[in-house]
């Protein structure tokens, strides 16, 4: 994870690597943030630019084997500690490190909730125990593998038992040369006094409504800004919060596209019809929105004519019906599509009737996408 990979945070990601360059680094800092904020990725830059080994003004360098490494969480020196289900097997989180790395390299935002659902213990407790702070203490024993910096990142140190914190007391009180302690975590009520005035507190702000709002349009393309703006603001800086509605958002325009192009393609005009009344109640913001996610579909399987199969972002349901639906077209008509997806989207902003133009706009789609022959749907 690097910092320019963050979302928001400006001002605070300047005084840290404005720190980190003057070699003012606290022995233990705790990123605390609410959900979503993003201090576990912060953590995670924070200790991928201690490792890198040509670090720049802004960043680490994202080249070097170092970075190679800490950016798939695979850094010797990067050690990671985590809540696990704590039982009288399970003790040492050791044995769930591949699970965790997947976990937070697929959404480096990862929550506890999150945690939990990848661990498939929806009621059990996540907790840390003296087995783990064995574990701590263990690894902080050995040399520096790269003989540089040793980072011990404690994700979510306010699920540490008493225990724990008692055993790490000793290694944050008389701390070894060139070690860094990163915690990062949501919530400092539960966690000993005598911890809290070992490390210092990095305080972690929620991203503003601005930034939530680009960070929703970028993972979700087919949203119009509109929607985003709205998602932001209901999210309330809660980067998890606000990608989770925006990907109900738009599984319901996807499912309305799906079927709305079945049905034209199909010649199911009752269907079209019912399609294009639903349309005309959405409102013209979500009516240009769903006409920008058509074209990004349309881009979608442009790419997979094209055979550039690493350049779809489309996944899941989307990828499964941009290959179907890439079968029945060629670039000829794929880009005949577009330009009539393109003038409603024109047509739209103009204040077109948008029963009239969906329903149009689906006879023309209809013969298009029965042009190539030997079509299957
Ligand atoms: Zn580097």
């Amino acid at each position: 994870m690097q910092f320019n990979k963050i979302i928001g945070h400006a001002a605070l990601k300047a005084r840290l690597i404005g720190n980190l360059r003057e070699g003012r680094i606290p022995h233990a800092q705790f990123f605390l943030g609410p959900r979503g904020s993003g201090a576990l990725p912060l953590a995670l830059a924070y200790g991928a630019y201690l490792l890198c080994e040509q670090p720049g003004e802004g960043d680490g360098c994202g080249q070097c084997n170092a970075c190679k490494m800490t950016a798939k969480l695979a850094h010797p020196d990067l050690n990671l500690v985590f809540p696990i289900f704590l039982s009288k097997e399970v003790r040492t989180c050791e044995p769930f490190a591949g699970e965790w790395r997947a976990a937070v390299l697929e959404e480096p935002y990862l929550d506890d909730e999150g945690w939990r659902v990848r661990l498939k213990g929806e009621n059990k407790q996540l907790r840390m125990g003296v087995d783990i702070a064995g574990e701590v203490v263990r690894k902080l024993s050995l040399k520096a593998f790269a003989g540089g910096w040793k980072v011990m990142l404690i994700w979510l140190p306010e699920l540490m038992d008493a225990y724990m914190a008692n055993k790490i007391l000793k290694v944050l009180e008389e701390p070894e040369p060139r070690t860094a302690f990163l915690l990062a975590g949501h919530s400092n009520d539960r966690m000993l006094p005598t911890i809290l005035s070992r490390t210092q507190l990095v305080k972690v702000a929620s991203p503003d409504p601005g930034e939530v709002a680009s960070a929703v349009l970028q993972r979700f393309p087919g949203l119009s800004g509109e929607q985003a703006r709205g998602i932001a603001a209901r999210s309330e800086g809660d980067l998890l919060e606000a990608w989770a509605m925006a990907e109900g958002r738009e599984a319901e325009s996807f499912l309305f596209l799906r079927d709305w192009l079945r049905a034209c393609y199909a010649r199911k005009w009752e269907e079209a019809v019912a399609a294009a009344d639903q349309f005309a109640k959405m409102g013209r913001e979500p009516q240009k929105g769903l006409m920008a996610y058509a074209l990004y579909l349309m881009r979608q399987c442009m790419l997979h004519l094209q055979d550039l199969p690493q350049l779809i972002t489309a996944g899941g349901e989307e990828r499964a019906f941009v290959q179907k639906f890439s079968t029945v077209l060629d670039m000829a008509s794929l880009e005949a599509v577009r330009a009539e997806l393109e003038a409603a989207y024109g047509h739209l902003e103009r204040n077109a009737n948008p029963k009239v133009l969906l329903l149009d706009l689906g006879y023309s789609l209809g013969s298009l996408l029965r042009a190539k022959e030997g079509a299957t749907g």
